[in-house]
């Protein structure tokens, strides 16, 4: 049949309009009831308008009964505020070493400057948003993470002290859950506290991919400066199989911060995590695109 009162490229449009939504709708009832954690990076949150569509994804995902749960980063922010007090910023495989100094800026940036932004900008579009940090109440606890490297001349390992950077041991669930159950989306500070009170910085991905596992989330998805993860020849591996994922994480295409994203979505999965994406959130409404549409976007990894 033709629409003789609309020219044909309104047609197209107002087609595309609606097969966007309708294409949306299982995937709207697919995941509604479903808990979702995801990792909002340092890297994919510079940008005011970029950080104002994903409070908007976050929003949606709220009306239509999905529980969010924000874990955020803060890299280049804490990289900014270091050198402005002329602390230099060192990494080892992709993790932040973590000095006395270092510790009291990670803290500073993460739980006050970042945390109340993105706080602020999802409640601007009505969601109800909680800013908490993970030091705060116990809700991390943290030991020191004790992290192995190869030395490249003699290719022994050996164990190296990257400071306060802790491995997340224990999540108080109860807490997320009872502002999840007020209907509240928490925002999570990547950091967590051990039994002496010593507060460790825990790199975001890591901590994302730790509470997702505790509160046996459905998905995890991780968002980044990168499309996913790209192969030997840059291109987008779109799909992963977990043993395929093993496999590719010694691969000397897989270096810097890739490393714990990978590690974090495995370790997420083995824990009953039922999907985890490592995706672009320099793409507007990355998050919308990945869980209503139905390719998706960035690498998927499924289980084997
Ligand atoms: P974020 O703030 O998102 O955690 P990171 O810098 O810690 O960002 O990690 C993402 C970075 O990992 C990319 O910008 C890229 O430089 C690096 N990287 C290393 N290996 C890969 C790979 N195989 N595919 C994609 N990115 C990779
Ligand atoms: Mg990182």
């Amino acid at each position: 049949m033709k629409f003789d009162f609309l020219s044909e490229s309104d047609q197209a449009y107002f087609i595309h309009k609606a097969s966007t939504l309708v294409e949306a709708l299982p995937y709207i009832r697919q995941h509604s009831g479903d808990i979702i954690v995801i990792k909002y990076g340092g890297n994919a949150m510079g940008d005011k308008k970029l950080s104002s569509s994903f409070a908007k994804d976050i929003g949606l995902l709220k009306e239509i009964g999905v529980s969010p749960v924000i874990v955020h980063g803060g890299g280049p922010q804490i990289g900014e505020r270091l050198k402005s007090k002329n602390i230099e910023s060192k990494f080892i495989d992709g993790l932040r070493v973590t000095d006395i100094d270092t510790i009291k800026v990670v803290e500073e940036v993460l739980s006050k400057d970042i945390n109340s932004e993105i706080v602020n900008s999802i409640s601007s579009t009505g969601g109800k948003a909680v800013g908490i940090s993970g030091n705060k109440n116990n809700l991390i606890s943290a030991t020191k993470l004790s992290v192995e490297i190869k030395d490249s001349d003699s290719n022994i390992e050996k164990i190296v002290d990257i400071g306060f950077v802790g491995q997340p041991t224990n999540l108080k669930s109860e807490i997320i859950l009872d502002h999840i159950k007020k209907g509240e989306i928490p925002v999570i500070a990547p950091l967590g506290i051990d039994k002496n009170k010593f507060v460790y910085n825990i790199n975001a991905d890591t901590a994302a991919g730790f509470i997702a596992g505790q509160l046996k989330a459905s998905k995890l998805l991780l968002l980044t400066d990168v499309p996913g993860i790209l192969d030997s020849e840059k291109k987008l591996i779109s799909s992963l199989s977990l043993s395929k994922a093993k496999s590719i994480f010694s691969k000397d295409f897989v270096s810097g911060g890739m490393k714990p994203k990978i590690k974090t979505c495995i370790e997420a999965m083995e824990k009953g995590v039922g999907k985890s994406t490592i995706l672009d959130g320099r793409i507007p409404h990355s998050v919308i695109l990945e869980l209503f549409t139905e390719h998706g976007i960035g690498t998927q990894l499924i289980k084997d």
